[in-house]
């Protein structure tokens, strides 16, 4: 029995970028869809939103038109869900996309009601092109897609064990990693872990997010078994 059994999974595009930072390692991509298999045949329903950081991000690149920078970045998201949701296939799921950009002939549209059906039956689906709206993040729209399937948590997957008090990619000293924390610590004491946005969604909507290492092999089984694993954050 899991202790979550509906799940919202955020992976970075950097995380599939492997060592490389850019563009997508396919050991990576093999050992992260074999970890999201075991947890489907142990009875999980996994929705999955990527990002596309390994190919454009918006506030990275010197577009002169924000918008149209961050329209790149989102379709960036679709490249990463093609080629996670391929994988699956391979491995025996039916996992399909549902964008919030519409890409006729290729990407179904993104509705609500359609993505609660199909995840019920299928029980894995991605969402690509973030929240279709520039702006955002694709955290913001994971933590958005966890409130609308009525996920139990919301697992972000990142390169680093958990939420630490100072950022752990320019502090290595005297850092020290939380096991629990409340969204209203996260907020008040401006932890960079994710938006401020996606964080304030999760806080009003009372979704728990788990914030973990996802390049370790197995980790989110564990966390759906409950075992100790990342950072626990929770709504007060
Ligand atoms: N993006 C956007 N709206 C969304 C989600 C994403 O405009 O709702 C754009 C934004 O430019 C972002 C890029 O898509 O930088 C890729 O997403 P993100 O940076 O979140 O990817 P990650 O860092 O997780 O790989």
């Amino acid at each position: 029995m899991l202790k979550y059994k509906k799940v919202l999974l955020k992976l970075s595009g950097e995380f599939l970028a492997g060592k490389n930072k850019l563009g997508i390692d396919p050991n990576v991509i093999s050992s992260i869809c074999e970890d999201i298999s075991f947890c489907l045949k142990s009875g999980a329903e996994i929705g999955i939103v990527v990002g596309g950081g390994n190919f454009w991000r918006g506030r990275d690149n010197k577009c002169s038109d924000k918008t149209k920078s961050d329209t790149a970045g989102m379709l960036a998201t679709l490249m990463n869900s093609l080629i996670i949701s391929d994988k699956l296939n391979s491995i025996g799921h039916i996992c399909t996309i549902h964008s919030s950009i519409e890409i006729k002939n290729a990407i179904s549209c993104y509705t609500h009601e359609k993505i609660i059906k199909i995840l019920d039956k299928n029980k894995v689906i991605i969402f690509g092109c973030g929240l279709g709206i520039p702006f955002f993040s694709t955290d913001t729209a994971a933590a958005f897609r966890a409130v609308e399937i009525n996920a139990d948590i919301l697992l972000k997957g990142t390169n680093v064990d958990g939420i630490y008090e100072f950022d752990p990619k320019k502090n290595l000293d005297n850092n020290r990693i939380y096991k629990k924390i409340s969204l209203n610590d996260i907020i008040s004491k401006n932890i960079s872990v994710m938006d401020a946005s996606a964080v304030a969604l999760c806080r009003e909507n009372n979704m728990s997010i788990c914030v973990f290492n996802v390049g370790r092999s197995g980790s989110i089984y564990k966390i759906l078994n409950g075992e100790d694993v990342g950072t626990y954050a929770f709504p007060d």
